[in-house]
């Protein structure tokens, strides 16, 4: 970095994605850009097989296994088409002609089921909800205790944080099919057990990087099962012998990927930035639990740590809301279109910093319009 370089200006941005990237990954894509490792040529203008480029996805893989302490027995892939095109692989890829099992908490999992579904009128197997919770709301879970669970599902999907309603679920669900999560929104938040799983995926634009890219973590033993309708790029035991490379990859944002990763090893971790995702969040609930201002109506034990919905005491004032925090240079904070009021997301890279000027301002607020 060149000393007299000035300090880039970052906006506190709460965007629940394409979201915040850590400025030090930006600073350092940036510096890179036009010439990368001294070669005079950018990273994403070389062939994803030379050897200069694979080093970057050994790596960027060594990275998050050591994050995570993914076991050997599962594999790592880099996909293309986000977190959805997942929602399309996955019964191709396990169904098995069998069946399996979904669990509804929100938009993502509502739509993962649907896509599932398709595949019935093909033949190709069949979809159990096992339960749904209030679609009209989503503000909790259903308890384990009401699931019509299955015989023998091939495995059992579900989101661990639905990132438009803000309802998390922190424990694994204790099934006896392997457990298929959508974690776009969560991943390398909190400290997690991956043997748990049987399959994680996640897109990358919350907690990975750029849009575009999904890492998806699998099991050795739920290889090897597709259905032979199953395209190739959607094949995972065909992406594993070519090493996530059946046709180019996102190179870019592979690379962006790892500088995340970087980063995040530098911060000390995943049990490190959790220890402050769960001081953000606390800080936010905690504002708003203590006002008659604002609300947030999710579960309490489902509350989100990424993603936090309130709305206003009255919803005349959102607009203002907006306006105003906009003008205070805090950045995204509508809700999504389906569940209105406001949304906060706060995954790794915002920082406490930002949370704290968030609720500083909604305090000032309170006081203006309250
Ligand atoms: C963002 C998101 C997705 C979809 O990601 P795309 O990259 O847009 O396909 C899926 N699931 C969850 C939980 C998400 O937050």
């Amino acid at each position: 970095m060149t000393d007299n370089k000035p300090v880039a200006h970052r906006t506190p941005n709460f965007s629940a994605g394409p979201a915040t990237i850590p400025t030090q990954v930006l600073e350092r894509a940036q510096d890179e850009l036009l010439d990368w490792q001294g070669r005079g040529v950018s990273v994403m203008e070389v062939s994803h097989r030379s050897k200069e480029y694979l080093a970057i996805t050994e790596k960027a893989e060594a990275k998050l296994r050591s994050l995570m302490a993914i076991p050997d027995n599962y594999k790592v892939l880099f996909l293309q088409g986000g977190g959805s095109l997942q929602f399309s692989a996955i019964p191709l890829n396990l169904l098995k002609d069998g069946h399996a099992d979904y669990l509804t908490t929100g938009t993502w999992s509502a739509k993962a089921i649907k896509e599932a579904r398709r595949y019935e009128a093909l033949g190709l197997g069949e979809v159990v909800e096992v339960a749904t919770g209030k679609a009209s709301s989503f503000t909790d879970v259903p308890a384990q205790s009401e699931w019509k669970l299955s015989d023998n599902a091939a495995y059992f999907h579900y989101c661990a944080n639905e990132t438009i309603h803000g309802v998390q679920i922190f424990e694994p669900p204790k099934v006896d099919v392997p457990l298929v999560v959508d974690m776009s929104s969560c991943i390398l938040s909190q400290p997690i057990d991956v043997s748990d799983y049987g399959m994680i995926y996640a897109g990358a634009q919350k907690n990975i990087g750029p849009a575009g890219l999904v890492i998806v973590i699998i099991r050795d033993d739920l290889l090897g099962q597709a259905s032979e309708w199953c395209p190739l790029l959607m094949n995972y035991t065909h992406q594993v012998e070519k090493e996530s490379m059946s046709n180019t990859p996102a190179t870019y944002s592979w690379y962006l990927a790892g500088l995340v990763f970087d980063w995040l090893e530098e911060q000390g971790g995943i049990e490190a930035i959790g220890n402050i995702n769960a001081q953000k969040a606390e800080l936010l609930y905690k504002t708003i639990d203590d006002s008659e201002f604002y609300h947030n109506s999710v579960a309490t034990k489902h509350r989100s740590i990424m993603n936090v919905p309130f709305t206003l005491k009255d919803s005349e004032l959102d607009k203002v809301f907006l306006e105003e925090s906009e003008k205070a240079g805090l950045l995204h904070l509508k809700g999504h279109r389906e569940v209105g009021g406001m949304r906060a997301s706060i995954y790794n890279a915002v920082s406490l910093e930002w949370v704290q000027q968030l609720v500083d301002f909604m305090k000032d607020f309170e006081k203006k319009y309250g």
